[in-house]
């Protein structure tokens, strides 16, 4: 089995015999078949691709693997960009792995802290500006213009065809497109991403159909729900706390091509998904992942789906990218006395 994405989807992607083969073994992850919650949902046939088995521990490894070689084979020395948290994960892990610098403008204060020790830890220069991920977003378009950096943002053409990838796998496992993709939406980048995917997949033959992408943003940061941007986004699910996002024409170009839905969902609804997954499927996934799930419960409820589809939805990160969160909404254990009596007391045994 050839191992990281550029290996094994080599056909697929934008490289050269000059592309060094960069990987730290991204990709792969698994379509995990629901039991508990398909049958609370009444859904026959529900998988969940869990990204937060990569490297880094989310989807964004897949195309940073392919931005940084990209960024390599073209001789640059340093990779740039602005991140919600996980995208500036990716590119320290990659940057580090490949030998470059990496610069990360991030929101300051608005960032897991798994996140932040992941940048730190590989090495990463990290800029915390008092603003927004849009202000974040902004200030790296400009620098790139100014100075000789490889953005790798996914506004990278090479970050979405990484990405793509998981459309790919999607395919391959299940030996067809599913009927229906649910993912959360944040800048955009990976609903573009699956719908490039899908399409060049049911091009090449590998598969017969393609599916209605349904994609969820959050309800105080859902600027392609409302149709403008959203000045100053608020959700607990910080990876897709974003107003402009930079993908937004594509996003919703992928929703009428595909004939799906975007639609908001609420935090309380993300978070009862959160708890659902860990409680229900032994599947601890981010916050903003949990918005495919609470999504798919709503399309549900409003009749958009009637269940008899095969479903399909992304779980974009891993839940221990913020354990803060965990620990804050499951309620930290009250302290015992170690004798067991106490423990027997504790328990109600
Ligand atoms: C980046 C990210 C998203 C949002 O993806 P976009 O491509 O920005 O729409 C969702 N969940 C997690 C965990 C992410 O890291």
């Amino acid at each position: 089995m050839k191992t990281g994405v550029i290996a094994r989807y080599r056909d697929f992607l934008p490289v050269t015999d000059h592309t060094p083969p960069l990987t730290l073994n991204e990709g792969d992850t698994p379509l995990i078949r629901s039991r508990r919650l398909a049958e609370l949902l009444g859904v026959p046939e529900l998988y969940f691709k869990y990204e937060g088995t990569n490297p880094t521990g989310s989807f964004k490894d897949r195309g940073m693997v392919v931005a940084v070689a990209k960024a390599l084979e073209a001789g640059s020395r340093a990779v740039i960009c602005a991140s919600t948290g996980n995208t500036s994960a990716a590119a320290a892990a990659y940057a580090a792995r490949a030998g470059l610098e990496a610069i990360v403008v991030i929101p300051r204060g608005k960032i897991a802290g798994g996140k932040l020790a992941q940048a730190l830890i590989h090495g990463a220069r990290i800029v915390a500006v008092d603003g927004s991920f849009d202000d974040a977003l902004r200030i790296v378009r400009t620098l790139i213009e100014r100075h000789p950096l490889a953005l790798v943002n996914s506004i990278n053409p090479h970050r979405i065809e990484g990405q793509a990838t998981a459309a790919y796998e999607i395919v391959d496992a299940l030996g067809d497109a599913p009927d229906v993709l649910c993912l959360p939406v944040g800048n955009a980048g990976n609903i573009t991403a699956y719908w490039e995917g899908f399409k060049r997949y049911h091009r090449a033959g590998r598969a017969s159909q393609r599916p209605r992408l349904f994609g969820f943003q959050a309800a105080g940061a859902a600027p392609i729900v409302l149709g403008r941007p959203v000045e100053r986004p608020s959700t607990v699910a910080t990876a897709i706390r974003i107003g402009n996002p930079a993908s937004w024409q594509r996003a919703v170009r992928a929703r009428d091509e595909s004939g799906g839905r975007i639609e908001a969902v609420t935090d309380e609804e993300i978070v009862d998904a959160y708890r659902l997954l860990a409680s229900h499927e032994g599947i601890f996934c981010e916050l903003a992942s949990a918005a495919s799930v609470a999504g798919l419960r709503k399309a549900l409820a409003n009749g958009w789906l009637d269940g008899s589809e095969r479903i399909v939805c992304v779980l974009t990160g891993h839940g221990l990218k913020d354990p803060d969160t965990a620990i804050r909404l499951g309620g930290r254990p009250e302290p015992v006395p170690p004798r067991v009596e106490a423990v027997e007391a504790y328990l109600g045994l």
